[in-house]
């Protein structure tokens, strides 16, 4: 047996390095030129396996990398990525000298992470390359902008010291939305902020090389957002849409994941027999019900139970009962000659955006959702490999 065929015994995800290299250079047209392009490939690239993502992403030319922690920034380093990375997650202090090792370049959103960072630079000799984060209406990390004049006079020298600090070099000021997708107003307001910020620090002489504020649904609607750079999440692997996938969207992304797993058995049940943990569904008819290799220990949600449908022979099959751990049950009665060893289709572009809405989630947690126990194969130049 091959490596391949291992990997495609059971569930997988098939990742289409194509369909990301279309989608970037989709991207890419949409962003204002002048703008760089920043892939953020966090979280194992949203599930679809950071290596080879950032391995193509560096080919195609991005200009940057954003992860969320410095082992994830790490392992890229390792991997033959030389882009510049930017680290959006606020770290441990104590990660510091990692950060210079590997040139990860850190977003930093109050004054003491600030001083804790410097400290170990001037004491090792070295220069750290951050990007200061601030609080334009997110309420997560960074300098929080306020309204009054005085307030802000206070947050722009705050900010001027950390730019000034011994062994820290400010490249970057930025911002993130919270309602990009649903709220023109509060997030002009953001900008605004943002840009003020700016102009204060400009004030007291301090410039910044990179402004930046959009991730992939800011960047959709706000061109004027654009600013020095695009960071593209979700649209990267995609969609255009954290909720509705590409239903309104003339874009033509192509989303990069589809899941998929084996059927292990295939079953006449007779009417009245119940299915599953909880005797949740009672067989109406009698049934073939086949068995697939999934559970949500592998990323297939158990709040999907009784409340999803999966493809096999392009039909879609209703889950029946409760998703086990390792498990589910469906009903493939309707389709004729379903047999062990067929394939079913989880989640792709089509069904992603229903798992979502059934769910009760957003199509970011889903492609995250997929476990290390579900080998990532990979798809480029139409040829399938691990
Ligand atoms: C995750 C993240 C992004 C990417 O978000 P998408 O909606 O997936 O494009 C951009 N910026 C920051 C600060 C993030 O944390």
């Amino acid at each position: 047996m091959t490596d391949l065929e291992l990997a495609t015994s059971r569930t997988w995800a098939e990742i289409d390095l194509d369909a990301l290299e279309h989608n970037a250079k989709t991207l890419r047209a949409l962003l204002n030129p002048s703008a760089k392009f920043l892939a953020v490939v966090k979280a194992n690239a949203y599930g679809h396996g950071s290596i080879e993502c950032a391995r193509k992403l560096q080919q195609f030319g991005a200009d940057w990398l954003a992860v969320a922690t410095i082992p994830e920034g790490i392992t890229l380093r390792q991997n033959g990525i030389t882009l510049p990375i930017l680290c959006l997650g606020q770290t441990d202090t104590n990660l510091a000298p990692l950060m210079a090792e590997y040139e990860i370049t850190q977003a930093v959103g109050d004054s003491q992470n600030a001083k804790a960072l410097s400290d170990y630079v001037a004491s090792a000799g070295k220069t750290l390359r951050i990007h200061i984060k601030v609080d334009t209406g997110m309420s997560r990390t960074g300098f929080y902008w306020p309204d009054d004049e005085a307030g802000k006079i206070s947050v722009a020298r705050e900010i001027y010291e950390v730019c000034n600090m011994t062994g820290l070099y400010a490249e970057g000021l930025f911002t993130h939305f919270a309602v990009a997708d649903d709220d023109p107003e509060f997030t002009r307001l953001q900008l605004r902020k943002l840009l003020e910020a700016e102009k204060y620090l400009a004030g007291l002489g301090y410039k910044f090389e990179i402004l930046h504020s959009a991730a992939s649904v800011g960047v959709l609607n706000y061109p004027e957002a654009h600013l020095n750079m695009g960071r593209f999440g979700l649209v990267l692997y995609g969609y255009a849409s954290t909720e509705t996938g590409n239903e309104d969207s003339d874009l033509g992304l192509q989303p990069v994941m589809t899941v998929k797993s084996r059927i292990t058995a295939v079953r006449n049940l007779p009417a009245g027999a119940t299915i599953s943990y909880g005797r949740t569904h009672t067989l109406k008819r009698d049934s073939v019900i086949a068995v697939l290799p999934i559970g949500y220990a592998d990323g297939l949600h158990r709040v999907l139970s009784n409340n999803y449908g999966v493809k096999v022979h392009g039909a879609v099959c209703p889950v029946l009962g409760r998703v086990c751990m390792d498990m589910t049950m469906i009903d493939v009665t309707d389709i004729p000659g379903v047999m062990a060893g067929d394939v079913a289709t989880i989640f792709d572009g089509e069904l992603m955006p229903i798992a979502a809405k059934n769910a009760g989630t957003i199509i970011h947690e889903l492609v995250c959702a997929p476990s290390m126990r579900v080998p990532r194969v990979y798809v480029e130049n139409g040829i399938m490999r691990i």
